[in-house]
């Protein structure tokens, strides 16, 4: 996952890109950058990039050295090219044809090591190992007029998940996937246009939300107006299921909907799959909260605050030893003693991974009193890994991969444990509209060929 944003029009673009970027941290906390220039002149651009969060990266004399009216941003999670300092976004090229270049990019590639194979031989040389430098050379290796077309004819070769900010010395373009796996927004600031991958960060920058980037356009942004066109492959767009439940932020607008709307209903749901008879629910924080609200409201059960968080834990530097190896989630999350002591609780998360944080937060309940733990997951278990941009382990480390639901149960230590129905969840997602989501996590059927022979979902 990572965090992208893109303003032109305003002579402080870099200041609201860092700002823009504070409210995307939390797609991407690894590493960000900024790169800034003014549109219509020939000079060089200027670019501040580092490892850590946008407050540690950033300083009041780090945006001043970012001059301009055009400004792109980047906030990195790594899941494809490891943990290096080339890896670090907005990418800068010099093309002979269209000038400086920047790109910040959110996806994952599919085909990405099949191209940079194939560029190699050609004579590319690379300087990151990230599928994002991949979309650069084949930009400098694609013969047309305009940098429109030869977008057009890249997107022709690439293949996953990609939201795409780019740049020139002259213009921001915005580029969606034919899935549209990754959301992208397009918000207008005064006379300025911003591109960002949620909402939240035009509402940060009192910009107005004027519509999701489609799945499959390619916007052109100059300092008057804007241009849309299609990309060449169309195809239905597939969503990514995962944005709603745990990536994007609950205030962010995803189709129009909040996704606190989502996660609400999603609960909602899971209340509705059951009736247990339990004393109270609790969430945990914070992606768990909103599925807790809706499950309480539907199940007509008190919600309580069993978790708190612990909001102002940096990263943390020192592995812990055996002794202390507690203290991790314990940093995080810690429980309330009185609203859990003999009581028979129902707990709301969003999403079990590998299995090994639920158990922590379980045992904290169990030594805080907790008589029973019913764990109820408000999206379907995740059994397969993702291809299109989300860090999911490979099959072998996902718990529900490798065990049946009462064997997870006795691993993750509850008294049972129940997730939200695959049919549920469409029907959340889908409100009887025809937008289709990805839930390939969760069954297995990919929206392409991912180049590493895996089952594709047949077509609508
Ligand atoms: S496989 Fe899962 S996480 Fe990846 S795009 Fe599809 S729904 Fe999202």
């Amino acid at each position: 996952m990572c965090g992208i944003i893109g303003i032109i029009g305003d002579p402080l673009a870099s200041q609201l890109a860092y700002f823009g970027l504070y409210a995307l941290q939390h797609r991407g906390q690894e590493a960000c950058g900024i790169v800034s220039f003014t549109t219509g002149e020939d000079g060089d651009l200027s670019s501040h990039k580092g490892f850590g969060l946008v407050n540690d990266v950033f300083k009041e004399d780090t945006l001043k050295k970012l001059p301009g009216d055009l400004a792109i941003g980047h906030v990195r999670y790594a899941t494809q090219g490891g943990h290096s300092a080339y890896n670090i976004q907005p990418f800068l090229f010099r093309s002979a044809k269209f000038g400086s270049i920047t790109i910040a990019h959110n996806g994952n590639l599919t085909n990405a090591k099949e191209l940079r194979q194939e560029l190699e031989e050609k004579g590319s040389i690379f300087t990151s190992t990230s599928d994002s430098e991949v979309i650069l050379h084949l930009i400098a290796r694609t013969k047309v007029d305009t940098l429109e077309e030869c977008l057009k004819e890249v997107s022709k070769r690439i293949y996953g998940a990609y939201s795409i900010v780019l740049a020139t010395q002259k213009k921001l373009y915005g580029i969606r996937d034919p899935f549209g796996f990754r959301p992208l927004v397009f918000g207008r600031r005064g006379k300025a246009f911003i591109l960002a991958s949620e909402s939240c960060a035009l509402d940060l920058l009192d910009a107005e939300y004027l519509r999701d980037v489609r799945p499959g356009e390619l916007l052109s942004i100059n300092c008057e107006n804007f241009s849309s066109t299609s990309l060449p492959r169309e195809t239905t767009p597939r969503y990514c299921a995962f944005e709603p439940i745990y990536f994007s932020r609950p205030d962010s607008l995803l189709e129009k909907e909040t996704v606190y709307t989502y996660r609400k209903a999603m609960g909602k749901a899971l209340a509705q799959e059951e009736k247990l008879d339990v004393d109270v629910v609790i969430a945990v924080p914070d992606s768990g909260v909103p599925a807790a609200i809706g499950y309480a409201e539907a199940s007509g059960l008190p919600l309580e605050l069993g978790l708190v968080r612990n909001h102002y834990v940096g990263r943390t530097f020192i592995e812990p030893t055996q002794a202390i190896r507690d203290f991790r989630v314990k940093l995080k999350l810690n429980p309330v003693s009185s609203v859990l002591k003999n009581k028979s609780v129902v707990v709301i998360d969003d999403s079990i991974v590998r299995g090994t944080t639920s158990r922590k937060i379980i045992r904290l309940l169990r030594d805080a009193g907790a008589k029973e733990i019913h764990l109820r997951i408000s999206s379907p278990p995740i059994a397969y890994s993702c291809h299109y941009g989300v860090s999911t382990p490979t099959r072998d480390n996902l718990l529900a991969a490798q065990n049946k639901l009462p064997a997870m149960a006795d691993i993750l230590g509850v008294d049972t444990l129940k997730f939200l129905s695959l049919e549920s969840l469409k029907k959340v997602l889908e409100k009887g509209t025809s937008t289709k989501h990805c839930h390939a996590c969760f069954n297995g059927l990919y929206p392409e060929e991912i180049f590493c022979k895996i089952p594709v979902a047949p077509a609508d």
